[in-house]
């Protein structure tokens, strides 16, 4: 038996079986019995064997077999936390890290002090924490402050099968410190838990474990569940099916829950809304329909305006803003998901068909995706009104996060929302696309847990066949500079040399490098000498001071640098505002959204112009006006927080409350990490923030653009013109076809000549045919439908010398651009 320090009370000889210590948890009697019929349980003393044997072990179970919830137990009982170091447990989610922990520490009948969390923004961590649940990103920022995470006597890796690029690198970065600190004598353990998945990917990786880790299974009591193909795959109206099937199962079979698999928060609710419809159920006061479909997160609210204060505060008479109605916090209704990412790709659902039903047994309809707060959440944790039927419609956080008792029907639609991104022209967006063969059998799982069930799937045997049998790591679907300037600022310079899981191409990794090199976050390679030689040191480029600076910010490299630069003339809170607003996704309400309903329809009518022009004024005028879309950006922000950030002021300029409050989170905590970098310069950023001035707008405009210089467009000229419906287009580096300004953008046909040169942000840009009016549009390259988009484009000057440093290799490409820079206007 190993020695170890997180074994303080050392016995004298016991068996390998027993635990070392014994920490007594005092638990509620009817908590005690509810975790004796959990599967781990059974297996606690063989999984601790393990664990005391071995650094590293792979823990894999069925979904509610009680690994998230026991094992920091376990460990915690067996002395593990009551040493120097304390247990760690990462979750993809932020929401699972919050509930779990809030969930063991009821079972525990211990204080949040001492079982905590901490996610991106929030935490309730304190000096007597013993169980710490955190978001894996959060556990790579502190691998970057104390790399052998001393901290720590026990890492847990949750949900690992879900191949989150964070957990990722965790285990390849774990797969190190574990051997370093049992050699320095500073023993470690980690624990990998999954899904029944693909292990294969941790365990038969030589290059990650040189000694493959013990796996153990928990074997869950699984009964059969019988699988029912769809004859055809309905390709539209998926949702519209779904809802007849969920109809049809709950007049036609015999008791027992429902649970439905769909992709987005959206899809959810709107499948709530027809099952209430079609199978009324008169709720009582404490659970109203009303209620449920309302996702506000009041406690986090009350937080935000608390923390209001502290944050800066705008003058208001420098801003235009609309008058302020008292704040009713129930506008909040309607925000939409962060993890559905746009509305675009919404499905024109028609109207409902009257699905008659025979109401005898009311339907407890219940929605669940991960934003939802988490008090709606727990709803389906709790024993459902006596005499009704349990119907949970959820996205995939029900297919492994969270375990739902008694359901025996479950519903696929087999589609998955994933996030996509398009190297070329740097879109990433939301798609819906089939699932893997391993995640329909698992949503199929959930439907036998306590007795047999029945899965009924929404596509054809011939379609499954077609899945993929796993789904892909995301690490492969994205671009990874973020997470190679992170790397390299572990000073792992030879990232390609790095034990991932699964590695990411060799050309997104060349991408990410060469990126870097040209944002100055890392040293140029050496330009003469051997190809060979050259062509290794390409993908080997240390960090700069410059780029240890920005990987000390919790934004990607590009706003990194922004903020790396923004002290000059003051700009620095501008800026933050600015890189806040950047880093969230839809901030204004999209004006070109279908209207649910005949009211809202003529409601969004009137608004629009209205909404337009206050765009239009927050675009300012004069030098403002060089900042174009981003301008309006920073007036958004200014007015909001000055109002106070409040629904209804969102409500009334159009902009998503949901998304100014993280922007306004966001500026608080990159004013701390800016601070946190600059206090030695002793810079201090103003917490006043009235509009920019001339030349503050100038500097500003030089401080983003160092970030985005790689997006320079120039107007196309005469000569390039092959089509007429090309004039005003822009040339891009890297496109054939020439790009348009979005008619929504500030800078639309403004000032009288749309500038010569550009700064074109791909994300908010137009790719296809010039646009006379905002309408829906598809984008040629990811195929996705965007009903809402900005571009921004500003003039700019830049020096010749900056651009050649900047583009050593597409200098030929840039040379036009360089010369409309030094002639053009500034
Ligand atoms: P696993 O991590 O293996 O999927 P969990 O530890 O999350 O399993 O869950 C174990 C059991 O605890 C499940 O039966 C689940 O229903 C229950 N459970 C988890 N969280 C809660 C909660 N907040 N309220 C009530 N029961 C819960
Ligand atoms: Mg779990």
């Amino acid at each position: 038996v190993e020695k170890s320090a997180q074994q303080p009370k050392e016995g004298p000889v016991r068996k390998p079986s027993q635990p070392a210590v014994f920490v007594p948890v005092d638990r509620m009697p009817e908590i005690q019995e509810a975790r004796l019929r959990l599967p781990v349980l059974a297996e606690e003393q063989v999984i601790m064997e393990a664990v005391r044997e071995n650094p590293c072990i792979v823990l894999c179970g069925e979904t509610g077999s009680g690994k998230t919830t026991q094992m920091p137990q376990f460990l915690y009982e067996a002395g593990y936390a009551s040493g120097k170091g304390i247990i760690g447990i990462t979750e993809p989610r932020r929401v699972a890290a919050v509930s779990m922990s809030q969930r063991v520490a009821m079972e525990m009948n211990l204080p949040t002090q001492v079982v905590s969390y901490q996610i991106r923004y929030e935490g309730n961590v304190t000096t007597d924490t013993k169980i710490k649940f955190m978001t894996d990103g959060v556990l790579l920022k502190e691998i970057q402050k104390d790399f052998l995470l001393q901290h720590y006597s026990v890492i847990i890796i949750d949900e690992a099968h879900e191949r989150s690029v964070y957990t990722d690198i965790l285990i390849g970065l774990l797969s190190r410190i574990v051997p370093l600190r049992n050699k320095k004598g500073l023993p470690m353990k980690l624990i990998i838990m999954s899904a029944t998945l693909r292990v294969e990917d941790f365990t038969d990786n030589k290059k990650l474990f040189p000694s493959p880790p013990p796996v153990i299974k928990v074997d869950a009591r699984q009964f059969p569940v019988s699988i029912h193909f769809n004859k055809r795959t309905p390709m539209e109206d998926y949702v519209g099916e779904i809802f007849h099937k969920t109809c049809k199962i709950h007049r036609m079979l015999p008791p027992g829950g429902i649970l439905v698999f769909l992709t987005g928060q959206a899809e959810v609710h709107d499948v709530c809304r027809r099952l209430r419809k079609a199978f009324p159920f008169r709720r009582s006061t404490t659970d109203t329909g009303k209620e449920e479909e309302t996702f506000k997160d009041t406690r986090r609210f009350k937080k935000d305006k608390q923390k209001q204060a502290a944050l800066p505060r705008i003058h208001l008479d420098n801003y235009s803003a609309l008058p302020v109605d008292e704040g009713d916090e129930d506008q909040l209704a309607g925000v939409d998901d962060d993890e559905c990412g746009y509305e675009g790709c919404e499905l024109d659902l028609g109207e409902d068909e009257d699905e008659k039903a025979d109401p005898s047994i009311p339907l407890y309809v219940l929605p669940l995706y991960s934003l939802l707060a988490p008090e709606q959440q727990a709803k389906v944790f709790q024993a459902s009104p006596a005499g009704t039927r349990l119907c949970v419609v959820a996205t995939n956080v029900a297919e492994t996060s969270l375990t739902i008792p008694g359901i025996k029907y479950v519903v696929d639609c087999g589609r998955v929302k994933k996030r996509y991104y398009d190297r070329v022209t740097g879109v990433s967006s939301f798609k819906v696309s089939w699932t893997s063969q391993a995640s329909a059998n698992q949503r199929a799982g959930r439907a036998g847990r306590t007795e047999p069930g029945h899965c009924y799937r929404l596509f054809s045997s011939a379609v499954f066949g077609d899945f993929s049998e796993f789904s892909e790591a995301e690490i492969t679907r994205r671009p990874v500079e973020d997470l190679v300037l992170q790397m390299k600022d572990l000073n792992i310079d030879k990232v390609v040399n790095f034990p991932f899981p699964t590695a990411p191409s060799g050309e997104a990794l060349m991408a990410a490098e060469q990126l870097l090199v040209s944002l100055g976050a890392l040293e140029e390679p050496p330009r003469t000498g051997r190809v060979k030689d050259i062509e290794r040191a390409k993908l080997s480029c240390p960090v700069t001071p410059l780029g240890r600076a920005m990987a000390s910010f919790p934004v990607a490299p590009r706003f990194a640098k922004m903020l790396a630069l923004g002290r000059q003339q003051d700009c620095l809170p501008y800026v933050i505002a600015v890189v806040a607003s950047m880093t969230v996704r839809e901030i204004f309400e999209d004006l070109e959204r279908p209207a649910a309903s005949e009211d809202e329809s003529s409601k969004l009518a009137q608004n629009k112009a209205r909404l337009m022009q206050m765009r239009r004024l927050w675009a300012g005028q004069g030098p403002s006006l060089l900042l174009g879309d981003l301008m309006v950006l920073l007036g958004a922000v200014g007015a909001c927080e000055y109002a106070g950030c409040t629904p209804q002021f969102c409500e009334t300029n159009g902009l998503r409350y949901k998304a100014m409050v993280e922007i306004r989170r966001l500026r608080g905590q990159l004013t701390n990490a800016v601070n946190a970098v600059c206090s030695e310069g002793g810079v201090f950023v103003d917490s006043k923030m009235a509009p920019p001035t001339e030349s503050q707008v100038i500097c500003l405009r030089q401080i983003l653009l160092a970030g985005l210089g790689d997006h320079l467009a120039r107007r196309i000229r005469e000569e390039e013109i092959l089509d007429p419906k090309w004039k005003n287009g822009y040339k891009t580096p890297l496109l054939d076809d020439p790009v348009f300004i979005h008619p929504s953008s500030a800078l639309f046909k403004k000032p009288p000549e749309p500038p010569s040169i550009a700064v074109l942000l791909p994300q908010y840009c137009h790719y296809g045919p010039p646009l006379e009016t905002p309408a829906p549009w598809l984008c040629p390259s990811t195929g996705t439908i965007r009903s809402h988009c900005t571009s921004t484009f500003y003039r700019v000057a830049w020096p010749l010398p900056a651009v050649e440093k900047a583009y050593p290799e597409g200098l030929d490409r840039f040379k036009l651009f360089a010369k409309f820079l030094l002639e053009g206007e500034v």
